[in-house]
Order: C-alpha cells, then sequence, then structure tokens
C-alpha cells in the first residue's frame, strides 16, 4: 500500500487530495495546526487516514515529524505541499515581517519538509512522487499579492531544480497550477470584492469556479504509475484561466 502526507489535509484543496488518495487506497497522513479540522477530517475518511498536527513554520521539529511517520507507518510514497497561506494588502502596506510569514510557510517549510522527506525516499530507495501547489499568482501578475506571488514563484522555481536534482534518482517532482478554487481561502480574496472576482471569472473561459476535487484529481495522476514519465511540470487545472483573455 502506498503512503502519503498531504500537508493543509484537513481543509480545503488539500482535504479534496485526501480525499481523492484515501478513496484510491492510498493511505495519507494529514499535517496541519487546527487539531479540530484534522479530527473533522479524519472522520470523513476514516482509518486511511492519519492525522498530525504540526506546525510548519517550526522548521526545527520537521525532521522529527517524518521520523515518526516513517517510524510508526512505515515508507512515504507521496509528498502533497499543499499548506499555504495568502495575503491581500496593497504593495506599500506589506511590511517585513508579513512577507516573510508568507515565504515562511508557502517557500521555505516546503524546502524543509521536502529535503527531510528525500532523504528518506533516497535511504529506502523508494521511486517517489513529490506534488508542489502553485497558483495563477505564478503565471501572470495579479495586485495586492505581493508576498504571494513571491512564494509562489519560487515553487515554480524550485519544482523544476528539485526535478533536475532529484529524477534521475528515481523522485519526480512536478507542480499544480491550481485557478480560482471554491474554497475558505479564495472565498476571503474574492467574496467582498465583486471586481476581483468578475475579472477571475472574466478571464476564465470556463466561466466558473474550479472545485477542490478537480485538484485531487491531477494529484492522483501526477503521484500515480500513469505519470511515470512526467517531472518538473506545472500543471494549471484552471478552466482555461491561465490562458483565458
Ligand atoms: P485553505 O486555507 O483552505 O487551506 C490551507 C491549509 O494549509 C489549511 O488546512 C491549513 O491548516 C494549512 N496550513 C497553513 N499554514 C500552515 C502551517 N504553518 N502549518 C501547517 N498547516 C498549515 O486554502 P486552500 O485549500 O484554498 O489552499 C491550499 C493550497 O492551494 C495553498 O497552497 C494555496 O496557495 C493553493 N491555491 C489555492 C487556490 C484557491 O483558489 N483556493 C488557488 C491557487 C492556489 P491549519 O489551519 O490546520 O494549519
Amino acid at each position: 500500500m502506498r503512503t502519503a502526507i498531504v500537508t493543509g489535509g484537513g481543509s480545503g484543496i488539500g482535504l479534496a487530495i485526501a480525499e481523492k488518495f484515501v478513496l484510491s487506497g492510498i493511505r495519507t497522513v494529514i499535517i496541519g495546526r487546527d487539531e479540530q479540522k484534522l479530527s473533522a477530517a479524519k472522520e470523513l475518511l476514516g482509518d486511511m487516514c492519519i492525522t498530525i498536527v504540526a506546525d510548519l513554520n517550526d522548521l526545527n521539529k520537521l525532521p522529527e515529524v517524518v521520523t515518526n511517520i516513517t517510524n510508526t507507518i512505515g515508507n512515504i510514497d507521496i509528498l502533497v505541499n499543499n499548506a499555504g497561506i495568502n495575503m491581500k494588502k496593497e504593495f506599500t502596506e506589506v511590511t517585513d515581517e508579513d512577507f516573510q510569514k508568507i515565504i515562511l510557510t508557502n517557500v521555505t517549510a516546503v524546502f524543509a519538509l521536502s529535503r527531510e522527506v528525500v532523504k528518506h525516499m533516497l535511504q529506502n530507495n523508494i521511486k517517489g512522487s513529490i506534488i508542489n501547489i502553485s497558483s495563477m499568482a505564478s503565471q501572470y501578475g495579479i495586485p495586492k499579492v505581493i508576498a504571494y506571488t513571491a512564494s509562489k514563484s519560487a515553487i515554480e522555481g524550485m519544482t523544476r531544480a528539485m526535478a533536475t536534482e532529484l529524477s534521475p534518482k528515481g523522485i519526480r517532482v512536478n507542480c499544480i497550477a491550481p485557478g480560482f478554487i471554491a474554497t475558505a481561502m479564495s472565498a476571503k480574496a474574492l467574496n467582498n470584492d465583486p471586481e476581483r472576482k468578475a475579472k477571475a471569472l472574466g478571464r476564465t473561459p470556463m466561466g466558473y469556479l474550479g472545485e477542490p476535487a478537480d485538484i485531487g484529481e491531477a494529484a492522483l495522476f501526477l503521484a500515480g504509475e500513469g505519470a511515470k514519465y512526467i517531472t518538473g511540470t506545472v500543471l494549471p487545472v484552471d478552466g482555461g484561466n491561465s490562458i483565458g483573455f
């Protein structure tokens, strides 16, 4: 049986990825800070779902998180770096602390967790799959999300660098760039800003927000045998938003 880690698997896109994995027979460890959110997800997903309460910003604790998983559950085959935070603010209002906070969660923690999981995969000769989550913010310019844009652009570069270095060793690394997907995060960014919502939908040829499950399907594909010759890619799952006029 394959085992996956999905960070931020207690809600939104991460929960949909975890659900897809569990339904496909992949034992799935979901990580988040909010115990209640994780418990609710476990109730939904059942025994194939294991929850771990951890703050990914505590970089020093990440090696222990990975060791605990490998000691108690076994090998890790799939890592989905889904946890992320956003912040909508005018460029000049963003403090250095704001900027660093987003980079810490969306970039540094992704690197640090990936490094620990990759060490484990290499030591155990695992043909692994790592999936990072980017955003339309790195496909084109979006105002008022400077730190988020920097972080997601970094994720796409890191995906290519990781793929180049790790694919020869049997670990594929890919990235999904979700378009506008109906979750708590997008509701916060769009629902009190009708102009922005109209703009997002106006350039989405399919004309509606995506569902978290749409990202789940893409993650399952990239994690599996069907994608065995795919590495270093960024796959938009966006109803055409990234190519829309
Ligand atoms: P949510 O806010 O619903 O989910 C984010 C998840 O990340 C939460 O479960 C949260 O768990 C977890 N998380 C955040 N910070 C930490 C941390 N420090 N340690 C552990 N877990 C953390 O957002 P979405 O589902 O919408 O977003 C998921 C990913 O998809 C993000 O990377 C986002 O940037 C990306 N994305 C989303 C889009 C959308 O339209 N919704 C579009 C493009 C990209 P907890 O609160 O328990 O810590």
